[in-house]
């Protein structure tokens, strides 16, 4: 079984479809929420990604989008996207993301599980180690697949050591992709990065997918066509500052 990892799309519809054009043939795909929020495209983003599969966690940004609350801890852009993202979504669309699951979900077995944020809050950033060590203790998955941070990579402990895992790439602008092979005995927290709106000074947009035959997890950067999403964003009448952090991976 291949999965295809998505996360915090952000709806970013240039990026998502750079995303499926380049993906690899597989079998189910995992979304790990932040559908919208930020980008020009909301409604179409949700059409595609609901017609690629139905493994859902929301994210924050869907939870505000559609009025169930959080917004009023946003940044100010934060909060004017969501507003602007709440008023133009089809009202079969904020039905849809109002009815999306926390996290954890269990897609493939126990060993397995998809959140947004973390497996113990889903609006938690694992950004170091330390961040990373509660949730791989006490959850007892072998994987547990998480986004929210919009970095690419993750943790893993064998029980003893602690290892903070990057992809590494030689390019800026070309696809590329990186593999990490999945041992026995050890636990990850994978993040397939940022389909929408990548952070980690990486302006492609990112994904995954998950080989569990192999055991085999393959990390991808895509271009895309960037100029026409920050196009989108500054003809909505969306903040400036969401076109131009999109340049930047930041
Ligand atoms: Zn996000």
């Amino acid at each position: 079984m291949r999965a295809l990892i998505l996360s915090d799309i952000h709806a970013n519809l240039e990026a998502l479809e750079a995303v499926l054009a380049a993906a690899p043939a597989h079998d189910v795909v995992w979304n790990l929420g932040d559908v919208v929020g930020y980008g020009a495209n909301p409604n179409e983003v949700i059409e595609e990604s609901r017609r690629l599969g139905s493994v859902f966690v929301r994210g924050n940004h869907d939870r505000a989008c559609c009025g169930l609350g959080g917004v009023e801890e946003f940044n100010p852009v934060a909060q004017r996207a969501a507003r602007w993202t709440e008023c133009v979504l089809t009202e079969e669309h904020r039905e849809w993301l109002r009815q999306l699951a926390a996290g954890p979900i269990m897609p493939d077995g126990p060993q397995v599980s998809c959140v947004h944020g973390s497996p113990i809050d889903e609006d938690e950033y694992i950004v170091t180690v330390r961040d990373a060590w509660p949730s791989l203790i006490e959850t007892g998955r072998r994987l547990t697949f998480f986004g929210h941070t919009h970095v690419q990579g993750g943790f893993a402990t064998n029980g003893d050591e602690w290892f903070r895992l990057t992809p590494h790439y030689s390019t800026r602008n070309e696809q590329e992709e990186f593999e990490l092979p999945l041992r026995d005995g050890a636990r990850y927290l994978l993040n397939p990065g940022s389909v929408g709106q990548p952070r980690d000074g990486d302006w492609r947009a990112a994904f995954a997918i998950y080989d569990d035959a192999q055991m085999l997890l393959t990390w991808y950067r895509v271009p895309y066509d960037l100029r026409e999403a920050q196009e989108r964003i500054l003809q909505a009448g969306l903040p400036d500052r969401l076109a131009a952090r999109l340049r930047d991976g930041r």
